[in-house]
């Protein structure tokens, strides 16, 4: 796993010195103990990196503005070994703006029933200790995650690996680019948003770029640089006879899909961008709607949004992000068509052409046909069908005064054939049914395009809209349409009364 190692998670124990300095010894050896066997544990993606015992609020402070100031600190897991008053915590806290992962955990597993005395009492105070750190960052209103469990446990290193990946995705999004090839797509609502906001909020930047001068990288692109990429199609991909066939069409429009391809990734490199939209009415010296190039890109992890849609485009990257690794895969979807069939009903997910290979159930083939919307050349496109299984489709909306996250939980099932549907797709009934599921995420305000993963759990994103300080409503099996409205009710006046305070 090399995708994080250029990151580390900081491990800070909370101690006290009424003890004596001999108890802040023993703390400092077990806490340096722990961090070892966390990352001997081979569960965790990131390192973790023992910064000493705090007993004051001077170290305390000084710590987490040393997180703040460190590119490579992700994140800070606290655990409290002794009793640690609180109110040292404050100005740290208040500095602290890295996330925060509050460890409730205890050096020793069971307790020590014929050895344990009043001294063992004093040294190993977790079960305590923890609960008056809490309060504090609770009084303080301070999102962070609280994981319960002993530190050699599979199942607590398990759900501190979810979060860190969670805070590299973070991390990521703090200096995320988002080129945008055209605007949103005319009178489109659910995928616009206000950019100042976003940026505030989740740290990515959003910028506007000509597709003319996508136009002027791809006229540098050279013969012998396409004639490669296109053998590497062959050799990739299932590939019929006319694409294989030099002086066919369609091995020229898959020639011109290449030339988009090189050119699009360049210029993304060129600018330090992560993410992308295009906009099929804004292509004019693009051969072709970018579908293979979109689809490859995103294989990469570029993030991609349709018809400008940023926000989707921001999301893919950091869901990309944080599930690399991971073996199922994640993509850019849209709700296409509605398959009634009782309790079975589900949901058509694709896209014009722009669905991620990452969730192809096997290997996708190479094809060229029309493509009546934007009025260009036969776009080449990998078409495939999607695996099954349970995962999380995502969207952030803009609800004017605040962010809004939506995710359900879907399960994805076996498709038909779609002979004259040569698209790339995904069939998925939506948690509880597509009755509930539906109609929550339109009473929601939910796009129509997602984010989607079959690696990520709601868990995970949670602590993403957590970090982020933004809402975050679940739909799934437990979901009922009652209970549903009455929280979107709730969450509008949280918001409401929230900003009201702060101003
Ligand atoms: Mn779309």
């Amino acid at each position: 796993m090399t995708a994080f190692k250029d990151f580390e998670v900081w491990f800070v124990t909370g101690a006290q010195l009424l003890y004596g300095g001999d108890a802040v010894v023993k703390v400092d050896a077990h806490s340096n103990e722990m961090v070892k066997g966390l990352n001997e544990s081979g569960k965790l993606p990131v390192k973790v990196v023992y910064k000493g015992t705090v007993n004051s609020a001077k170290e305390v402070t000084a710590a987490f503005k040393a997180a703040n100031n460190d590119d490579k600190c992700i994140g800070v897991i606290t655990w409290m070994h002794t009793f640690s008053p609180a109110k040292m915590w404050i100005h740290g806290l208040q500095e602290l703006r890295k996330p925060l992962l509050h460890f409730h955990t205890q050096f020793n597993k069971e307790i020590p029933w014929a050895e344990i005395d009043m001294d063992f009492m004093n040294l190993n105070q977790s079960a305590h200790g923890d609960r008056e750190f809490g309060h504090m960052v609770s009084r303080m209103r301070k999102n962070r995650k609280v994981i319960v469990g002993h530190w050699q446990d599979e199942k607590a290193q398990l759900k501190i690996a979810s979060w860190m990946r969670v805070a590299a995705g973070w991390a990521d999004s703090q200096d995320m680019l988002i080129i945008r090839f055209g605007d949103q797509m005319n009178n489109v609502a659910v995928t616009d948003g206000d950019k100042v906001e976003a940026e505030l909020k989740f740290g990515y930047h959003v910028d506007y770029c000509p597709i003319a001068e996508l136009v002027a990288e791809q006229d540098k692109v050279t013969d012998e640089d396409i004639k490669a990429l296109v053998d590497e199609y062959h050799a990739s991909y299932d590939c019929g006879a006319d694409i294989l066939d030099g002086r066919s069409k369609a091995y020229n429009q898959v020639w011109e899909a290449a030339r988009v391809e090189i050119a699009l990734r360049r210029f993304l490199k060129a600018k330090g961008a992560k993410a992308f939209t295009t906009n099929f009415d804004d292509l004019k010296g693009i051969d072709q709607l970018p579908g293979l190039a979109c689809q490859r890109l995103m294989a990469e992890g570029y993030g991609f949004g349709a018809e400008g849609d940023w926000k989707t485009a921001a999301l893919y990257r950091t869901m990309w992000f944080m599930g690399q690794g991971l073996p199922k895969g994640c993509s850019f979807l849209e709700d296409y068509t509605l398959h009634f069939d009782g309790e079975n009903s589900s949901i058509l997910q694709a896209h014009m052409l722009e669905v991620c290979p990452l969730i192809a159930d096997k290997k996708p083939t190479l094809e060229v046909h029309p493509l009546g919307i934007g009025g260009k050349n036969d776009p080449a496109r990998l078409v495939f069908t999607s695996k099954e299984g349970t995962g999380v489709a995502a969207t952030i909306v803009d609800m004017g005064n605040r962010f809004r996250m939506i995710v359900n939980v879907v399960d994805c099932i076996q498709s038909k054939e779609l002979p004259k549907l040569p698209v790339a797709s995904a069939l998925w009934i939506p948690q509880p049914n597509l009755e509930i599921g539906a109609a929550a995420w339109i009473l929601a305000g939910g796009t129509h395009h997602t984010s989607f993963s079959y690696d990520l759990t709601v868990e995970d994103l949670q602590d993403y809209a957590d970090i982020a300080g933004i809402e975050m409503v679940i739909i799934d099996n437990d979901t009922t349409i009652q209970s549903f409205k009455r929280e979107l009710q709730y969450n509008d006046l949280y918001y409401m009364l929230n900003r009201a305070l702060q101003s």
